[in-house]
């Protein structure tokens, strides 16, 4: 479950920053404007208030939105997430952001984003349960197994997907609808594998990138913001392919160690003490400073608007690879490109979660189970080609990656949109 931030991308328009992405992609692939103008706006955006009976007897009225941004190459898909900083705005860039990342993943799926402002931590379990399953009954004409299919996001998790599943089960005829909802407890047809994903992929992406830059994952040092649900996995496994993670932070603050730190031991210490903070024979250090060590590779996996142009010159890793959504700013991305560092976006790095997502999917619409090595097997082929893929078009346009990742999403989708046709 994603910590919910609050130096958000609220301070910028994120639905804004999603248009001047597609704009400039647009641009780059010489789109002709009515196509442009399909992509810019979601295909439906739906606003809904949720009256939920507090413990105290009262009602108190949430509010809550779907976004539906585009189904062209197949269902819309994307999380659900509970803030109290939810705006339309957010969600809707966020859904148009799921279908470029399904996109590059190359996963037959569209884009969605779900939210409702509420402070979950403020909530008792059972206010949760019944805002959960009213927001479900309020959308569950929009969504479905083969229309839209949501998944945990910031405050959510398995247990709200397991409420979820069982409302709209209920409300369709009453029988078990696993395939509505990922990210579900494996106990009611969750996927092995899930929890790692976002990790076990971004760990994917940096053994390509490495390959592509020569460096050798031995003799590679790593710095990892945001002890996390994927900055650990991240860590552990860059870790089992041979580099020394020599520093890592989470909200309690930061260590560091030029002789490396062990991901095992160290998480450990965190779910003994809850942080990194502390950890024996490592020095402390800043958010801020984690940043800027010296390191072959940098993992941010926290918040938003980390890497900034305050910052950027001073980051030394050749491979910053994004497990947190939206931690590099535009203005930051030209000067790290100056500088020769590659980063691979987060709709790429952190790609392995809504592939997982897939996998899930793919499971309950078949009632098979695979196991964790098949999981892993096929999440590692999807994410080797979307890193390919992304990087062919990086070399082919001269442009950053970021821009590549979008370029070649809006070109897939663009493609699916012109083959199926504008009707009525
Ligand atoms: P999480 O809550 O498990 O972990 C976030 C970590 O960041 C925590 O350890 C928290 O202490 C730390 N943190 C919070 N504020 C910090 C700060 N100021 N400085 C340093 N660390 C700080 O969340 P998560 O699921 O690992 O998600 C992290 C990021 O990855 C989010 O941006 C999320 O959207 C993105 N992401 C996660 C997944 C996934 O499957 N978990 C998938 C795609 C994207």
């Amino acid at each position: 479950m994603s910590e919910p931030s609050t130096s958000s991308i609220a301070a910028i328009n994120p639905f804004e920053v999603a248009l001047r992405q597609l704009d400039e992609a647009a641009k780059l692939i010489k789109l002709d404007n009515g196509m442009q103008q399909i992509l810019a706006h979601p295909k439906r955006v739906l606003t809904v208030s949720i009256p939920t009976k507090m413990d105290n007897g009262e009602i108190k009225v949430f509010t809550g939105f779907r976004s539906q941004h585009n189904d062209a190459r197949g269902p819309f898909k994307g999380g659900i997430r509970y803030h109290p900083q939810v705006t339309i705005d957010e969600v809707k860039a966020l859904s148009m952001w799921m279908t470029w990342k399904c996109a590059i993943a190359d996963i037959p799926y569209g884009g969605g984003k779900g939210g409702i402002v509420c402070n979950p931590k403020e909530m008792s379990e059972d206010e949760l349960e019944r805002m959960t399953r009213r927001y479900a009954y309020s959308i569950a004409d929009i969504i479905g197994p083969h229309r839209d299919i949501p998944a945990p996001d910031v405050y959510t998790g398995g247990k709200e997907m397991a409420w979820i599943m069982d409302t709209f089960s209920a409300l369709k005829g009453n029988f078990v609808q696993p395939e509505i909802i990922t990210g579900k407890p494996l106990a009611i047809g969750g996927s092995l594998g899930r929890n790692e994903a976002t990790g076990r992929g971004l760990s994917f992406t940096v053994r390509e990138a490495a390959r592509k830059l020569k460096i050798n994952m031995k003799t590679a040092t790593v710095a990892v913001q945001g002890f996390g649900n994927a900055g650990q996995f991240a860590a552990q496994l860059v870790e089992e392919q041979g580099a020394k993670i020599i520093a890592a932070s989470d909200s309690k603050g930061g260590i560091y160690n030029k002789s490396g730190l062990q991901v095992g031991a160290l998480r450990k210490h965190k779910e003994k003490t809850g942080s990194v903070a502390g950890f024996p024979g490592a020095k402390a250090t800043s958010n801020e400073d984690l940043l800027e060590i010296d390191c072959t590779i940098l993992i941010p996996a926290a918040l938003e608007n980390q890497i900034t142009k305050r910052n950027a010159g001073k980051v030394s890793a050749k491979i910053i690879a994004e497990a947190a959504n939206g931690p590099t700013t535009p203005e930051a991305d030209e000067i790290l490109y100056k500088n020769e560092s590659l980063v691979i976006p987060d709709i790429l790095a952190n790609g392995g979660g809504v592939t997982v997502s897939y996998f899930e999917w793919l499971q309950n619409l078949r009632r098979e189970y695979w196991n964790e090595d098949q999981v892993n097997e096929r999440l590692d082929k999807n994410i080797t080609k979307a890193f390919t893929d992304v990087y062919g078009t990086h070399e082919k346009y001269g442009v950053n990656m970021r821009k590549a990742s979008t370029l070649l999403a809006v070109g897939r989708v663009v493609e699916a949109t012109k083959i199926r046709g504008l009707w009525p």
